[in-house]
Parts: structure tokens; C-alpha cells; sequence
């Protein structure tokens, strides 16, 4: 039951190293990063600013456990209170996506005393026993029942079937601000704030989970800021420690006064925290959110234009750096042969749609390459 591969399958590249937007392999031959690992690279491969601090964290604590405060810790929970979105200035840290999502499932049941979920259909939230029971897809789910139970999925994106699914019984409403493994579905202009006036309305908690969407993916720190809502509980991770494991669950003072009793030997190890403080300090002392907004932009722009040039497009979707462009042939060819010919790496989100989740760093030449190589490949 162990080894990467019983669970990955294996991919045909064997990537050595990674530097910026670029990741090599054992022959040599060069990458452009436009998967960003799964997002997991804001910054870039092996970021000197990152190396550093883990490195000489590692030298001087790599561990001790968290009843004992230290200083790089306490100076991320600082920094997150100071980032978050809104007031959700209390903080939970943990190892993962799926696990930050979890503790935001127990501590919204906890606070609200209640028990039900309302999740969106497609959604994708991690794949432990309560995240996994709040993802849509029957095929991560299966023969791993009973999951965590009282979940009810409604259409993403419909604000009738919210309102009607949202109850004195429901704890909270899961949403992704972008649905990002369920094909880079933003949601419609007003949806968020309609989560937040019928959670607000029946005293559910709203979790908005920005595990693809934060860290300045889609041009602004949080999604949720650029559609101007405040949730109750925001998850992140990913990118958050360019590519060390941390989670970080955000949550305002009413959940944070009555969240129970949750714990993990890891929460907030100190390498971790170096290497999250140090993607948070650069990233917004560079502005790259801002470059996030700008290249994006003109990325899909670009996009669009090939999409009236050859037919072969569907769709271009997305904000800031996530974009999904779905194509009328399957997404799987068109991204091997971005591989294979063109030396381009991208994500899969469905059947249909190829996922763009680059470094926050790429520039115009970036893209360019990038849109040359689909307008080949289509
Ligand atoms: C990746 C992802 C998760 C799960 O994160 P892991 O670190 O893989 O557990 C949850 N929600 C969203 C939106 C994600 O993109």
C-alpha cells in the first residue's frame, strides 16, 4: 500500500529540479510550470527567498511541540491576522488543504451545534472522512463509506437552490469561490454575497474554501475580497508555503470562541512557518497578485482571441491567474502534447478543460509561449 506510484499512477517525466517558472528533468530538457505543481509554487520553483528560510530554520529549530510558542510561528499567526479577509483574524494551522478544511467542518458543527453541510455540486475539498463527504465526485468516495455524513450538494452557481437548501439546521454552506478541479467555474456575480445573506439569515457559517483561489491566484490576496464578502471561515494552503505543507484555517471571533477541542502534533511546525512567512512577505512586497491581475488579464484575452482564430475552444473562464480553457476535443491529448512537443505543462479540471495555475511571477513572453504552443497543438 505504499510507494507514489500504488496511488499517482506514474507520470513519463522524471523532473530533477525546478527554478522560477521552470522545472528540468533527468535528460535535461526544460519545462515551463504553468500547473505550478497544483498551485503550490506562487513564487516560483525552489525560491531563493523560501530556501533560505527553511534552511536556516531547519539549522536552528526544525521541531518542538506547539504548547511551546516560537517566535516564527507566532509571527505567521500575526501576519495571517494582518492578511486575512475581513475578520477572520483567528487561525487554525495545519499540514494540508484537506485538513484545514476539515477543522473549518468541526469547528463550524461545533459553534453552530449543528450538524449539516450544504456543499455545491463539482466541488472539490480534500480527501480525509469530512472533506471528502463535501466533494462532489462519486469517484473519490467510493467504497470508503459511511463518510461524515448530512451533506447536502445543490447546483454551483444557483442562488434559488441555495436559499431553499440553507436552514435552521444547517451548520455551514462549503464554497469555493472558483471551483477549481470541478473545471474553473467562477461563480456568478452576486453568488457569494448570496451565500453570506442566507447563512447570515439562518446562522449557518459560511466557509469559503480558497485552498486554489487564495494566495493571490486570482488578482486580488483573496477571492472573496474581490467579490467583497466576508465568510466566517476561509481556508487556504497550496501555495501558502510555496510548497512545503501548510494549511491555514481562518476564522472570525464567534468561531474561534466556541470551535471545541481540535488538535495535531505538526500544527504550525516551525519549517513550515519560515517557508509561509517568507512566500507571504514576498509575494505581497512584490505585488504579485498585481501581476496575477495584469498577465491574466491579457492571457485570456489572448485566449479569446484564439478561440474565434480556430474553433477549437469552448470557453475561456477564470480570474487573475486560474484559467480554464475548455476544449471541444478531450483535455488529456491536448495537454500530452503540450508536454511532449512543447514542453508545457498544464492541468487537467474535467474531461474537457485544460487548468492554468502558473507562478505568480510569469510575464507576457511567458503566456505568449504558452497560447503559441495551444494555437499549434489545436
Ligand atoms: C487541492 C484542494 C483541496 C485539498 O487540498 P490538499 O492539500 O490536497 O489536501 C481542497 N480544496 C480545494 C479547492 C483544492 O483545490
Amino acid at each position: 500500500m505504499s510507494g507514489a506510484e500504488f496511488v499517482f499512477g506514474s507520470k513519463p517525466i522524471d523532473i530533477d529540479s525546478g527554478s522560477g517558472v521552470t522545472l528540468t528533468d533527468d535528460e535535461g530538457n526544460d519545462y515551463l510550470d504553468f500547473g505550478a505543481s497544483y498551485a503550490c509554487a506562487p513564487l516560483g520553483h525552489s525560491h531563493p527567498d523560501v530556501t533560505d528560510a527553511v534552511a536556516e530554520q531547519a539549522a536552528e529549530l526544525t521541531y518542538v511541540q506547539g504548547s511551546y510558542p516560537v517566535d516564527v510561528r507566532t509571527s505567521l499567526y500575526d501576519r495571517v491576522a494582518a492578511l486575512a479577509p475581513g475578520d477572520c483574524e483567528r487561525a487554525w494551522l495545519a499540514n494540508s488543504g484537506t485538513e484545514a478544511n476539515e477543522a473549518a467542518l468541526k469547528f463550524a458543527r461545533h459553534a453552530t451545534g449543528r450538524s449539516k453541510i450544504v456543499a455545491t455540486m463539482q466541488a472539490f475539498h480534500g480527501r480525509t472522512m469530512g472533506a471528502l463527504a463535501a466533494t462532489w465526485k462519486d469517484e473519490y468516495k467510493e467504497g470508503f463509506g459511511p463518510l461524515a455524513g448530512d451533506v447536502e450538494f445543490v447546483p454551483y452557481g444557483d442562488f434559488e437552490s441555495m436559499t431553499d437548501a440553507v436552514d435552521e439546521e444547517t451548520a455551514a454552506v462549503i464554497v469555493e469561490p472558483i471551483q477549481g478541479e470541478g473545471g474553473v467555474n467562477p461563480a456568478p456575480e452576486g453568488y457569494l454575497g448570496h451565500v453570506r445573506d442566507v447563512t447570515d439569515e439562518a446562522g449557518a457559517a459560511f466557509i469559503a474554501d480558497e485552498i486554489q483561489t487564495g494566495v493571490g491566484r486570482t488578482g486580488d490576496l483573496w477571492a472573496v475580497e474581490g467579490a467583497g464578502v466576508t465568510p466566517d471561515i476561509v481556508t487556504a494552503a497550496k501555495g501558502i508555503a510555496n510548497g512545503l505543507p501548510m494549511g491555514v484555517t481562518m476564522v472570525r471571533e464567534w468561531i474561534a470562541a466556541d470551535a471545541g477541542n481540535h488538535g495535531s502534533t505538526f500544527s504550525g511546525g516551525p519549517v513550515p512557518c519560515a517557508a509561509a512567512n517568507a512566500t507571504l512577505e514576498t509575494l505581497v512586497a512584490e505585488d504579485l497578485p498585481g501581476n496575477a491581475a495584469d498577465v491574466g488579464a491579457s492571457f485570456r484575452e489572448s485566449l479569446d482571441a484564439l478561440a474565434d482564430e480556430t474553433g477549437a475552444i469552448r470557453d475561456v473562464r477564470g480570474r487573475g491567474l486560474m484559467v480554464g480553457v475548455e476544449v471541444k476535443t478531450g483535455a488529456n491529448p491536448v495537454i500530452g502534447q503540450l508536454a511532449m512537443n512543447h514542453g508545457i505543462l498544464a492541468l487537467p479540471a474535467g474531461r474537457t478543460v485544460v487548468r492554468f495555475l502558473p507562478p505568480l511571477t510569469v510575464t507576457e513572453e511567458h503566456t505568449a509561449q504558452v497560447v503559441e504552443a495551444l494555437r499549434d497543438v489545436l
